[in-house]
């Protein structure tokens, strides 16, 4: 069974779990094979293939698998993620993922789509895991020493995201120094220049394609750029404790946890909120901050909607413009 290739596209959730996936499947004795960055062609191809309801990041995770299937592979590795925490869920989209994918693209490579739900029972893991690995490895020991070294890799790889590395922008491995402390020292760095927090999913920030690859314009304009992943988990926990309604939806909380810390302790020089077209988590957090920052007046806010028609030089000018707005403040 050492043969089985198995291919993961490179969008949604893989931007958080790149390093658990590729590891644990690769530790089972899998081929990996993971789809090739955004491009025009991959984003056309999704945009024809998915239903119009979709949001911009569903769009693009169709033509990844799409790009998968001509790559020839005999699964896709797709989990129902329902949850990773207690009292927080994925968002619809997410769940319903696979059955999207399964109804509208035919003919298909299997799908490896099993549930992950840690809300309530933590121990469903062990049994999904097994179910994961079944057309690959049924030898125990294997499986564990392979979550075990997935494990390892997945939590040096948020370590480094909290350290300022930017996947898909910066070498792996190369880290940008560490930003903020857990307990809350808000002092960006320390680094020259201004600081620019561009907050949003992880699978809008960290795709260039998708993102106008906004964070490298930033960065050749000598501007020093701040992400959710930056922000230790207690600050944004800490933040969402004192909302009168609990939040839950995981990656809504993460962004809207760290844009009122990094909003409230005036922590960078300015926020820009990347947002998708269609996604109704977003409509919610993103009124959420564009209010916190409108009554705070601390930090010049701009929020980018993102879909499949963004254009480069819109983009450009956007940012041009807001960058001085940034500076004025600075002064
Ligand atoms: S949270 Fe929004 S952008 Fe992400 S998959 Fe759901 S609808 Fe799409």
């Amino acid at each position: 069974m050492d043969d089985v290739r198995v291919g993961i596209p490179r969008a949604l959730l893989y931007h958080e779990y790149a390093a658990l996936w590729t590891t644990f499947l690769s530790g089972l004795g899998a081929e990996v094979v993971v789809s090739d960055p955004t491009s025009k062609t991959i984003l056309d191809e999704g945009v024809k293939a998915a239903v119009d309801e979709a949001c911009l990041p569903v769009k693009v995770f169709y033509g990844h698998v799409l790009d998968l299937c001509r790559k020839g592979v005999d699964y896709i590795f797709l989990p129902r993620v329902v949850s990773v925490e207690r009292r927080a869920f994925s968002c619809p989209k997410l769940l319903g993922l696979p059955d999207m994918i399964r109804h509208n693209l035919r003919p298909f490579p299997y799908l490896i789509d099993e549930t992950v739900n840690l809300s309530r029972k933590p121990r469903q893991l062990y049994g999904a895991l097994w179910r994961v690995a079944a057309p690959i490895t049924r030898n125990p020991l294997r499986i564990a020493q392979a979550w075990r070294r997935a494990t390892k890799a997945h939590a040096e790889f948020q370590d480094r995201l909290r350290c300022g590395y930017i996947p898909g922008i910066q070498a792996a491995g190369a880290s940008g120094g560490a930003i903020f402390t857990e307990m809350g020292r808000a002092d960006a760095a320390g680094a020259p220049g201004l600081t620019v927090a561009v907050i949003g999913h992880s699978y809008n920030v960290y795709d260039r394609h998708i993102s106008l690859d906004i964070v490298s314009k930033l960065r050749q304009w000598g501007v020093h750029v701040v992400t959710a992943d930056m922000v230790p988990h207690q600050l944004v926990q800490e933040e969402m404790e004192r909302m009168p309604k609990d939040l839950f939806w995981s990656t809504g909380r993460r962004v809207l946890g760290s844009a009122y810390y990094l909003l409230r302790s005036r922590a960078v020089d300015g926020l820009v909120h990347l947002v998708s077209f269609g996604c109704g988590p977003d409509s919610l957090v993103g009124e959420l901050v564009q209010r916190r920052a409108a009554r705070l007046r601390t930090t010049p806010f701009l929020l980018l909607t993102l879909d499949e028609h963004s254009g480069e030089a819109g983009l450009v000018t956007r940012l041009e413009a807001f960058m001085d707005m940034v500076g004025v403040a600075r002064r």
